[in-house]
C-alpha cells in the first residue's frame, strides 16, 4: 500500500470560492472538528476539506474566523407561503385553527402572486437563519418554485393533494391531474429542484387517491410527502373508516414504501414503529408546530434506536412561528428529553444531525447534500462564535444547538453560491419581498 499523502494543491483544480478559518464540523461519520479549516469549492461542488492554509490568490474568500462551518440545514417539512398567515391565528385547537381559520383564508386570499411573494419571503427567512434545502407542500406551486428557483435553494417542491375543494383546484376529482401536470412541467427542469407531491393526510385524501399520488411519485422517482399521525383525533377517524391504526393502512394499500416522507408521525404505537423501520419510510419530525398545537410528541428516540431516518422540520409558519431550524434542533432536543423523562435522550449531536445528514437522507439526498466532503454539492452555512451568548466555547455542536439561533448565521451557500454575505443578502431584495408580503397581509388582515 503507498503511503497516503494529502493531496497536493499544485495538482488539484483550482477553486473558485474558499471558506477559510473556522472551525469546521464536517458532520461526516466518524470526522473530528477542523480547528482552522478550509473549504474549497468549485462549480457548485465542494473540493477539498482540511487544514491546508496555503494562498489561492484571486480566489474569492469567504471569511469563517472565529465561527464555524456547517453543512446547510435541510428543513424537512414546510409550506413556506404560510409565512403569510404568521401570527394570523394562534392559540387555537387543531381542528378550528385549519377548518375554521386557515382552510378559509387560504381559499380566499391564496393565488399564484400572493403565494410566489410568501414562499420568497419564507425563502428569505431560510437563507438568513441557515437552511439551504426545504421540502415544501402547498398549492399553486408554479409559483413557489418559480419563488424557490429565484431565490437559489434547494427544494423538493410538492403540490399539494387533498379530497377538498383547494387552492387552485376547486375540483378535488381534478387534484392527481393537476400534480401530474405540475410533474410533467417541472421534472428535470432544475438540479437543484425536484417537483414532488404531497398528499395532505390520509384522514383528508381517499385510498385511492393516496395510491394515486404513490404511483405517480414513484414514475417521476419523486418522494410522496404526507402528515401521518399528527392527532389522536386523526388516528381515531382512520381507525373508524378503515378498521387499522394509519401506519398499517397505509402499508396495506402499498403507499408505505421508502419513498414516503411522513411528517409528524406523533400517534404510533409500538408494532408501527417496527413497520416504519422496516418499511424504510422516512420522517420529518416537527417538534415546534406539535407543542403548539398541542398535537403531542414523536417518539424520537425510538425512532433513532430502530434506525429510522429522521429529519427536523418547521411545518408552516401559521404553527411554529418562524423557520428557523437552529432554534428547532434546540427543541427538538429538549422535547424528547421531557418526554421520555431522560436527560441522555436526543443530544446535541443527535439533533444537529437530524438537522443535516439525517435531513438529507429524508430528501434523498444523502449522496450529494448533508455532510461537507469533497465530492458533495456546496451547500454550507457559516455561523459566528464572537457574541457573548456562544462564549466561552468548550464545544461547537452544544453551542450551537443550545445556544445559538438563525440569526447567528454569517454566510449561506447552496451549490457554491453565495446567498448571504455577512448577513447581506446577494440575490433577492428583502425590501421589495417585505414590501409585497405587507400589502397581502393588509388585504388578509381587513378579512
Ligand atoms: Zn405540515
Amino acid at each position: 500500500m503507498p503511503a497516503t499523502h494529502p493531496p497536493d494543491p499544485r495538482q488539484e483544480e483550482a477553486p473558485d470560492l474558499i471558506v477559510r478559518g473556522g472551525i469546521v464540523l464536517t458532520m461526516a461519520e466518524g470526522r473530528a472538528p477542523i480547528r482552522e479549516g478550509t473549504v474549497r469549492i468549485r462549480q457548485g461542488r465542494i473540493l477539498s476539506v482540511d487544514d491546508r492554509a496555503e494562498a489561492d490568490p484571486g480566489v474569492e474568500i469567504l471569511d469563517a474566523r472565529d465561527a464555524v462551518v456547517l453543512p446547510g440545514l435541510v428543513n424537512t417539512h414546510g409550506h413556506t407561503a404560510m409565512t403569510l398567515f404568521r401570527g394570523y391565528a394562534d392559540d387555537l385547537p387543531l381542528d378550528e385553527w385549519l377548518f375554521n381559520r386557515i382552510f378559509p383564508a387560504e381559499a380566499r386570499f391564496l393565488d399564484p402572486e400572493t403565494v410566489y411573494w410568501g414562499t420568497l419571503l419564507g425563502c428569505l427567512e431560510m437563507i438568513a437563519s441557515g437552511t439551504t434545502c426545504v421540502a415544501d407542500g402547498y398549492f399553486f406551486q408554479d409559483a413557489g418554485l418559480e419563488a424557490v428557483e429565484r431565490a437559489g435553494l434547494r427544494a423538493l417542491i410538492a403540490q399539494g393533494v387533498i379530497d377538498f375543494p383547494a387552492p387552485g383546484v376547486p375540483r378535488p376529482e381534478d387534484n392527481l391531474a393537476v400534480g401530474r401536470a405540475f410533474m410533467e412541467r417541472w421534472h428535470g427542469f432544475s438540479e437543484r429542484i425536484t417537483p414532488g407531491l404531497f398528499c395532505h393526510s390520509p384522514s383528508t385524501c381517499s385510498e385511492s387517491t393516496m395510491r394515486d399520488a404513490s404511483a405517480v411519485s414513484r414514475e417521476f422517482g419523486s418522494p410522496l410527502q404526507t402528515h401521518l399521525s399528527e392527532t389522536g383525533g386523526e388516528v381515531e377517524e382512520i381507525v373508524k373508516r378503515t378498521g387499522e391504526r394509519p401506519v398499517l393502512y397505509l402499508d396495506r394499500i402499498g403507499v408505505l414504501t421508502p419513498d414516503l416522507i411522513a411528517a409528524h408521525a406523533v400517534h404510533v404505537e409500538a408494532e408501527e414503529i417496527s413497520l416504519l423501520a422496516e418499511r424504510r419510510v422516512r420522517i420529518a419530525h416537527v417538534p415546534e408546530s406539535n407543542m403548539k398545537l398541542a398535537s403531542g410528541t414523536a417518539p424520537i428516540h425510538k425512532f433513532l434506536k430502530a434506525g429510522i431516518r429522521v429529519g427536523l422540520g418547521t411545518d408552516g409558519c401559521a404553527s411554529n412561528n418562524n423557520l428557523d431550524l437552529i432554534q428547532e434542533m434546540d427543541t427538538a432536543a429538549k422535547l424528547s428529553k421531557v418526554f421520555d423523562k431522560d436527560p441522555t435522550h436526543v443530544s446535541a449531536e443527535a439533533a444537529l444531525r437530524m438537522a443535516t445528514s439525517g435531513g438529507a437522507a429524508v430528501m434523498g439526498l444523502e449522496r450529494e447534500i448533508g455532510t461537507l466532503e469533497a465530492g458533495k454539492r456546496a451547500d454550507l452555512i457559516v455561523i459566528d462564535l464572537d457574541r457573548p451568548h456562544l462564549q466561552p466555547l468548550y464545544n461547537p455542536v452544544s453551542t450551537i444547538v443550545y445556544s445559538a439561533t438563525g440569526a447567528d448565521v454569517r454566510h449561506t451557500v447552496v451549490d457554491g453560491e453565495v446567498l448571504m454575505r455577512d448577513r447581506r443578502f446577494t440575490g433577492i431584495d428583502p425590501e421589495e419581498i417585505m414590501a409585497r408580503v405587507e400589502a397581502i397581509a393588509r388585504t388578509i388582515g381587513q378579512g
